[in-house]
């Protein structure tokens, strides 16, 4: 299957730039949400709030205008197919991870997205840093073992090193399986709240389920959690991931849910906090 023709066009911000060591693809897929539906609409919400911003990075001084974005558009997915969709993503991430040697900016979808993404990059990175208000790590949920809610649990059962930040809601099956690995360290929100200082960490992808943050600041997303996160703890734990890993590969944005946000907060909230990770990415790449 030529990977390419499973795209559908779009441009990120409205600047497009073959040559833009940021990179990014949407993923509209939104059909294992147990709750509210919509997530599905988030990419081109996302983008078409990044066109109405400025795209200046408050954190690292830089003007994004000057670079611009390559976007490859948005995942065609066969809708309701769960494992068709999955492996579609896979074939299209594959040949994106190939081609792109910068940063990779992911536009969810639900969570479940990040499975097929980890799986295509798993031998290239150290670690998975996830922001989340879930766990995600459920055995199965409703019946099915693959979806938003248990696909960290898979990914655990397959090795990959996890480092999860801002939790705060568990089902006990996932709090007591999750307290039993060795390759998941969680910081729930109180202490992420907190200072946070990490470890040097090396190859870094980061999945940034917007229900991470409070409700009152982001309350378009499909299992809104109260208790969250502010803007300003999650970027600076962003600078200190940045600063700590040897190479961020791509960051993905999930959960945000047009269809039950408020005045497209959440996707502004969304399209800001990816143009200050790619002005993370670029100032750490002047530093070396
Ligand atoms: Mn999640
Ligand atoms: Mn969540």
């Amino acid at each position: 299957m030529a990977w390419r023709t499973q795209l559908f066009k779009q441009t990120f911000a409205c600047l497009e730039n073959d040559k833009s060591p940021l990179g990014v693809v949407g993923i509209p897929m939104d059909y294992t949400g147990s709750y509210k539906p919509g997530s599905r609409f988030a990419p081109q919400r996302i983008r078409d709030s990044a066109c109405n911003i400025e795209l200046y990075s408050l954190f690292t001084g830089i003007f994004l205008e000057d670079i611009g974005f390559k976007d490859y558009g948005d995942v065609i997915l066969p809708p309701g197919d769960i494992e068709g969709s999955l492996e579609k993503i896979k074939l299209v991430m594959r040949n994106i991870i190939e081609e792109h040697s910068g940063l990779l900016l992911v536009l969810g979808g639900e969570h479940l997205i990040t499975y097929p993404v980890v799986e295509v990059i798993k031998d290239k990175i150290d670690e998975l840093v996830i922001f989340d208000a879930h766990l995600d790590a459920r055995s199965e949920y409703l019946g099915s073992k693959l979806n938003h809610a248990t696909f960290l649990r898979r990914l655990l059962d397959e090795g990959v090193n996890v480092i999860h930040i801002g939790s705060r809601a568990y089902s006990r099956d996932e709090y007591e399986y999750v307290s039993s690995r060795d390759n998941i360290k969680v910081i729930n929100v109180l202490e992420a709240f907190k200072n946070i200082k990490l470890e040097d960490l090396g190859r870094v992808y980061i999945s940034i389920d917007m229900d991470v943050f409070d409700p009152s600041i982001a309350p378009g997303v499909s299992n809104p959690e109260p208790f969250g996160l502010s803007h300003y703890v999650l970027l600076s734990i962003l600078r200190e991931l940045f600063e700590k890993s040897t190479s961020v590969i791509g960051v993905d944005v999930v959960e945000v849910n047009p269809l039950v946000d408020v005045n497209g907060e959440t996707s502004v909230l969304a399209a800001k906090l990816l143009i200050e990770v790619s002005g993370l990415y670029l100032a750490k790449k002047s530093f070396k």
